[in-house]
């Protein structure tokens, strides 16, 4: 078994969490390829290596500052470092860093040396090689991450290293200018070294055991998801539900590698795997329920609008021309619905209006603001009659009015639109509709 393990910042926070990520790699062998976040919280009004390191580049400009952060940032590694006994010193690093912070080395090289150090210490610490990321995770020009170019120098670069730590987060131009993925971007470096290796299995340690049901913030005590397939996940993730970065997904889909989310702090809990495909069904008619407030649905009204053709294609179009995506197009015979961000939306609202005044001639145009949408997801939908309608009489009976549904072809999820004060009863009611009462 070849497995990468990542582990995010709050499993890497201070010596004690390093010990027990080490105990973890050393409990199988097969943990060979290692990609490690900089060190985050150690309680919870602690504050992120990496947000200390974007700070402190703001202060490049005023040498007193500048000491001062880069010390404090010093301190927290170096407290690592004794806690874990370790002759090891990062004073040339800083040095390098403090020059290159005053001459604007950029905030993408500032914030990636939260990753970078921890990876030479978790290196130090497991006797593994340390292999920068820089030198083997590629940008283009335009600063889009390099898929192939990367898997082509990373999969030569490690093929003949049996086991190494890669700090995540970051890669390089060309040039060997540093550039960083978006926040939460270990995850993405943990799926390209597990396909540059062909690894059988990709372990992203956090700090919960998988992925829930739903919003803990909403429901209390969710259960945790056994098996998701990838498209499962892309569905919950656009919808808000977090725990990997989106972007995770994508190297790996590719491979069919399968990723499980595991917790540090509970190494025993088996986690959530996140799987291409499988024939286990989940455990409930639904995967996971998960949602977002702040959408406006723009409704628009025409008589004999049906026969129009090219309708649909004009309304959209003026969506596109000012820049505004669309989330989805409910439509009646002579009405037709487009739902966007709200806070997208406001900014353009009226040269939407006007412009589709201009391009459709409709009746009437109709805003709703303050709505929410619901995804209710699960791959065992396709197979189970009266999914919607055990969905509609939850809600009914909790007294919530649905203002929209929207189902995809693919039978994989159902959408909701419910006033944004209802959002939490509508997702409580659902959940307690399949898990609670497990109908
Ligand atoms: N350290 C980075 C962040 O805080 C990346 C990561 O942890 O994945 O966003």
């Amino acid at each position: 078994m070849k497995k990468v393990v990542k582990f995010g910042g709050s499993s890497l926070a201070n010596a004690e969490q390093f010990r027990k990520v080490a105990e973890i790699i050393h409990a199988d062998k097969g943990r060979r390829y290692v990609v490690p976040s900089a060190p985050g919280k150690r309680f919870s009004d602690d504050t992120k290596v990496t947000d200390m390191l974007y700070d402190c580049y703001q202060s490049a400009g005023d040498e007193k500052a500048l000491e001062q952060k880069m010390e404090a940032i010093a301190q927290r590694y170096q407290e690592i470092i004794e806690g874990l006994c370790l002759e090891l010193s990062l004073e040339d690093e800083f040095s390098k860093m403090k020059e290159a912070f005053a001459a604007q080395a950029g905030s993408d090289y500032a914030a990636s040396r939260g990753e970078y150090l921890n990876g030479i210490i978790m290196a130090a610490y497991l006797e593994y090689e340390f292999i920068d990321a820089a030198e083997v995770i590629r940008f283009d020009e335009d600063g889009e991450f390099d898929a192939e170019t990367t898997n082509a120098i990373l999969s030569r670069r490690l093929e003949t290293v049996e086991r190494a730590v890669v700090p995540g987060f970051y890669g390089a131009y060309e040039d060997g200018r540093i550039k960083t993925f978006s926040r939460g971007g270990s995850d993405i470096t943990g799926s390209i070294v597990a396909r540059a290796v062909h690894a059988d299995l990709y372990e992203n340690w956090t700090d919960v055991s998988g992925f829930l049901v739903t919003d803990p913030h909403i429901v209390e005590d969710p259960e945790t998801i056994e098996t998701i397939t990838y498209r499962e996940l892309r569905e919950l993730s656009y919808m808000g539900a977090t725990v990997l970065h989106a972007d995770a997904i994508f190297p790996l889909r590719k491979e069919g590698i399968p990723i499980n989310i595991k917790n540090t702090n509970r190494p025993q809990d088996a986690g959530t795997l996140i799987v291409e495909n499988t024939c286990r069904q989940p455990k409930y008619t639904i995967t996971g329920i998960a949602g977002k407030k702040g959408f406006c649905a723009i409704n628009i009204e025409k008589d004999m609008m049906n026969s129009e053709i090219g309708f649909g294609r004009r309304v959209l179009q003026v969506f596109e021309e000012n820049g505004i995506s669309f989330e989805h197009t409910p439509s009646g015979i002579d009405t037709f619905t487009v739902i966007v961000h709200q806070t997208e939306f406001m900014e353009k609202e009226q040269s939407v209006i006007s412009g589709l005044h201009r391009a459709v001639e409709p009746d009437t145009i109709d805003l709703e603001s303050d709505l929410a949408l619901i995804a209710v997801v699960g791959r065992g939908m396709r197979q189970m009659r009266g999914t919607a309608a055990r969905i509609f009489a939850a809600l009914s009976h909790a007294h919530i009015n649905v203002k929209m549904i929207d189902q995809g072809s693919s039978e994989l999820n159902i959408i909701i639109g419910v006033k944004n004060d209802d959002f939490e009863r509508a997702v409580q009611a659902i959940y307690d509709i399949f898990v609670l009462t497990h109908l």
